[in-house]
């Protein structure tokens, strides 16, 4: 992806945090906050190769990015990050919660840790990076708050009661984050994708999943990070908050 020109940037001089940012959604939206001129942390787990190479690509364009191991469902792990990325920028104005992971199997079957895993990462880990880089915000008065939720959590899906549960969950964490922060100018939204071609769903493609997908094909990974870009993007999202956006290829439709 090309980095824009300087009079078209629409981040220049902004910091951006994106979680789990090694693959996937994730590295699509890192590359898209880098092509409009944000300083980006890549946060991942244990992929550090992949995320080098998204270092290595932003800064063949003339941008600036940083790789950061931190497993964001541990709250020891997490002050870490936010505090590596003040000290070598001074600020964040953007986090992208996008970190998550499915342990996929009907309730019957589901196990105590298969439930405890996905809400760790996909629930408690937003909540925590929030926490964290919310300090920081209030103290500016100003930041983008952008949660990766999933239609699962607005329409249910068998075999993620888990995963359906901590998307639902993180769809009311944003509503209300929004509303306790909108007077210190601080946006809180959330983008609910559809199914991305990503390694999540590498596994489940079938044409059964085709038909209930209007638009009658799969979401790229790029295309959720348009979402993404749009509502960092100031002055352009400045007064949406508190919303949920799908792209999903027209699954849900409110
Ligand atoms: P993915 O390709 O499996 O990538 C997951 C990313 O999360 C990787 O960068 C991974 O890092 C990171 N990660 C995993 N565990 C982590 C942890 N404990 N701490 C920090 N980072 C961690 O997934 P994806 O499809 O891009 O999904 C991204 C987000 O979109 C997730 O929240 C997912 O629920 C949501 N979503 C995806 C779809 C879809 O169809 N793909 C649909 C709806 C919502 P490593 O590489 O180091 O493991």
């Amino acid at each position: 992806m090309e980095k824009l020109p300087e009079n078209l940037q629409q981040l220049r001089d902004k910091v951006a945090v994106v979680t789990g940012a090694s693959r996937g959604i994730g590295r699509a939206i890192a590359l898209a906050l880098a092509t409009q001129g944000a300083k980006v942390a890549i946060n991942y787990a244990s992929s550090s190769t992949a995320a080098d190479e998204i270092v290595t690509e932003i800064a063949a364009q003339g941008g600036e990015a940083l790789a950061l191991q931190a497993d964001v469902s541990k709250a020891d792990q997490v002050d870490g990050i936010f505090d590596a990325v003040v000290e070598k920028w001074g600020r964040i104005d953007v986090l992208v919660n996008n970190a998550g992971i499915t342990r996929d199997t009907l309730l019957l079957r589901m196990k105590l840790e298969d439930w405890q895993a996905v809400i760790d990462l996909n629930l408690s880990g937003v909540f925590l990076c929030t926490k964290a880089v919310s300090k920081l915000m209030l103290k500016q008065r100003s930041g983008r708050i952008i949660n990766i939720a999933s239609v699962a959590g607005q329409m249910g899906n068998p075999g993620q009661a888990n995963y359906s549960a901590a998307k639902a969950g993180v769809i009311g964490f944003t509503k209300t984050v929004a509303k306790e922060f909108a007077s210190r100018g601080i946006t809180v939204n959330a983008v609910a994708p559809g199914f991305i071609s990503t390694d999540m769903t590498s596994g489940l493609k079938s044409d059964e999943i085709l038909k209930f997908i209007p638009l009658g094909r799969y979401g790229q990974p790029d295309e959720v990070a348009g979402m993404v870009r749009f509502l960092a993007a100031d002055p352009a999202a400045a007064y949406i908050t508190g919303q949920v956006f799908n792209v999903d290829g027209g699954m849900v439709m409110a």
